[in-house]
């Protein structure tokens, strides 16, 4: 028998499992279903926040974002909410957007459909029985997507949202480690506004992933990730970012 009978078909599964992996992971991918990753605009920045809520740094970070006139995005876990509908509540008044971040924060490729479709709902009823109304917009835990993931959230009305960086701010490293690697957002900011249209260049603009919580424990140290913020909030602002919401950056003309 010739090798490439049996080397072809092989080659073609490797090929298919690396195409799976990158549509699971990659957080750009579109294989399985559409995302949002970008903004619509180089001038708006859409900083996120997973996690959460938070009763150890979402106060802080409110009050720090506030300082700016930043808005952002935060995406729940449905078993905190439970335990912080107030806070939850503040988030939203003080112009915040809210995504679902599942329930418990499982990896959800390892679920079947019926199980995914659990972990979205029991959030979803979370943040209703919170604030009244559920939100728009969903975001896998670990960004771990497979054919089923997307849809799911889709019947449910939610459009799933990735990112453009995500600077790994839950690792026990320090402000000093994580404030350079949120560098290229304001590199990209440099080259795309200077010409002042702020479209020429690149249409669209960063989805930052960062985390006010933990998805072990409620009360998780995110010190640096305020920190790291407190250092760039009006370094980006001085660029000309806005710091929009997710609604804001897909939905609002851009400027
Ligand atoms: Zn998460």
């Amino acid at each position: 028998m010739q090798p490439w009978l049996i080397e072809a078909p092989v080659a073609v599964t490797v090929a298919a499992a690396g195409l799976a992996a990158y549509g699971a992971v990659y957080p750009r991918a579109q294989l399985f279903g559409a995302t949002i990753c970008r903004t619509n605009s180089a001038r708006k920045l859409a900083v996120t926040f997973d996690d959460g809520p938070n009763p150890a740094i979402t106060p802080k970070l409110l009050d720090l974002l506030d300082r700016y006139k930043a808005k952002a995005t935060f995406f729940l876990i449905g078993r905190y909410v439970r335990e912080c509908p107030e806070l939850v509540k503040e988030t939203v008044s003080r112009g915040h957007e809210l995504g679902n971040h599942t329930e418990l924060h499982p990896n959800l490729l390892r679920l079947n459909p019926t199980n995914v479709r659990v972990e979205l709902r029991l959030c979803h009823d979370a943040i209703r029985g919170a604030i009244g109304t559920p939100p728009k917009w969903f975001r896998p835990p670990f960004g771990m997507r497979n054919p089923w993931v997307v849809p799911a959230a889709r019947e449910l009305g939610y459009r799933t949202v990735m990112w453009t960086l995500i600077p790994g701010d839950w690792q026990e490293k320090p402000a000093e480690w994580l404030i350079p690697r949120m560098q290229p957002i304001a590199d990209r900011a440099q080259r795309n506004l200077a010409n002042s249209s702020g479209r020429a260049v690149a249409s669209t603009g960063d989805v930052l992933c960062l985390h006010d919580g933990g998805h072990r424990d409620l009360n998780a140290d995110r010190s640096r990730t305020l920190a790291a913020l407190e250092h760039w909030l009006p370094r980006w602002r001085d660029l000309g970012l806005e710091f929009v919401t997710i609604g804001e950056a897909v939905n609002t003309p851009a400027p």
